[in-house]
């Protein structure tokens, strides 16, 4: 019999497991140990090292899900961000970043780099022209998040990977919003692909996580590093995000389901003003977001009227919690430009779009006509109130 690559929901499901040999157990055990006996001098277990039986074992649930050689486990997204810029980046070198990242990588680079003695730019836009004239003789990385936070813009993936292959520099994207169910970024010559686990991975706004997955050459340096940073998981949690991702398909599947309705039903809405979904004929980057994401997420943002109260509508929502973080199984909404957006000049948000008025929808798994029935009785109440005043 022909082998052949496990589907999705198999991988999820099955690869990584840590076989209990001792009892044969269903599920994987965990081994809480700090102290392993020296098996030889290659590998020498700790949990900082990242190599515990169950960190390296989920390291290749990652690595599968991602197309990747291998995989590594952080204790947060930004842990996983800021030792694969650190693992490559060095006094005197420069890296290249797109202009909409998300806020904590901004900070890092922002309030971290100089003292550090790394330069950096950020693109003026996200077409090829923006990259290339950013890039310098010691550009050694470009950053790329897509899609992005809260607009949902799209980078060309294949652009950017050829981009960083002529001039030979690593290219890393934050494959965060898509998930590894929806952009496989290493099948477009990305690489290094970093996850915040802490959102879809993890799925239930109860793990705080990262993850990276790249060639195991890449992924040499990266360890190297991550031993002196120190950034590791703490073993239960590595058990906890292993048995979150078993559900990732069926979770995240569900989720674009949800989203793509949900965008076509609010951009039919006549108290909306626009919507921002990839998933829509209607965005700019829908044709590039169609030929390399396998389904357009969870994530969307919108507009309401300006005559109408954002503040107030989410207020009126009854199912769908105002909240920070994103892509748990429930539904979610926040204003960016009082939250996640807030320490940017309004001059800086107007710049990128984000308007006072703008909503982002993490969109959960509850079933549509209740989310549709949420919407509208919120809707319903902000129009009336326009009219009472
Ligand atoms: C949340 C998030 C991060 C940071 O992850 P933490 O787990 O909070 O450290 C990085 N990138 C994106 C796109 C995120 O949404």
């Amino acid at each position: 019999m022909k082998k052949e690559k496990p589907g999705l929901n198999t991988i999820c499901t099955h690869v990584g497991e840590v076989h209990d040999e001792q009892f044969k157990g269903a599920i994987s055990p965990i081994y809480m140990s700090t102290s392993y006996a020296f098996e030889d001098v290659e590998k020498k277990r700790y949990p900082r090292y990242f190599n515990t039986p169950n960190q390296d074992m989920l390291g290749k649930k990652i690595a599968a899900l991602e197309g990747a050689e291998a995989g590594m486990i952080f204790g947060s997204g930004m842990a996983a961000v800021s030792t694969a810029l650190l693992s490559f980046l060095k006094h005197g070198d420069h890296v290249v970043l797109q202009k909409t990242l998300y806020g904590g990588t901004f900070n890092l680079v922002e309030e971290e780099f100089e003292r550090f003695g790394i330069q950096y730019s950020f693109t003026d836009g996200l077409d090829e022209n923006s990259f290339e004239k950013a890039i310098k003789e010691n550009t050694k990385v470009i950053y790329i998040e897509t899609p992005s936070n809260p607009l949902l813009t799209i980078t060309g993936l294949e652009m950017v990977a050829q981009l960083g292959k002529k001039h030979k520099i690593i290219t890393m994207i934050d494959n965060t919003f898509a998930s590894p169910v929806n952009q496989n970024p290493i099948a477009h010559g990305i690489d290094i692909v970093i996850h915040s686990a802490t959102k879809y991975m993890g799925g239930h706004s109860d793990i705080t996580a990262g993850a990276i997955a790249c060639t195991q050459e890449h992924m040499d340096v990266i360890w190297n590093k991550s031993k002196n940073l120190g950034g590791s998981l703490a073993d239960f949690m590595v058990w906890m995000l292993e048995r979150s991702l078993k559900t990732l398909g069926l979770r995240v599947k569900a989720q674009n389901e949800n989203a793509r309705k949900l965008a076509k039903w609010l951009e039919k809405n006549e108290h909306v003003k626009h919507v921002y979904y990839p998933g829509l004929e209607s965005h700019p980057d829908h044709q590039l977001a169609k030929s390399q994401m396998s389904g357009y997420g969870g994530m969307l943002s919108f507009e309401l009227n300006d005559s109408l109260d954002a503040d107030q509508f989410q207020k009126e929502l009854k199912l769908i919690k105002s909240s920070m973080s994103l892509a748990g199984v429930e539904s979610t909404i926040l204003s960016p430009a009082k939250t996640s957006h807030s320490l940017m000049s309004p001059e800086e948000r107007k710049n990128q779009k984000i308007s006072d008025g703008l909503l982002r929808f993490s969109v959960g798994i509850e079933d549509k006509k209740d989310l549709i029935a949420d919407l509208e009785q919120a809707l319903a109440a902000v129009t009336e109130q326009h009219l009472i005043k």
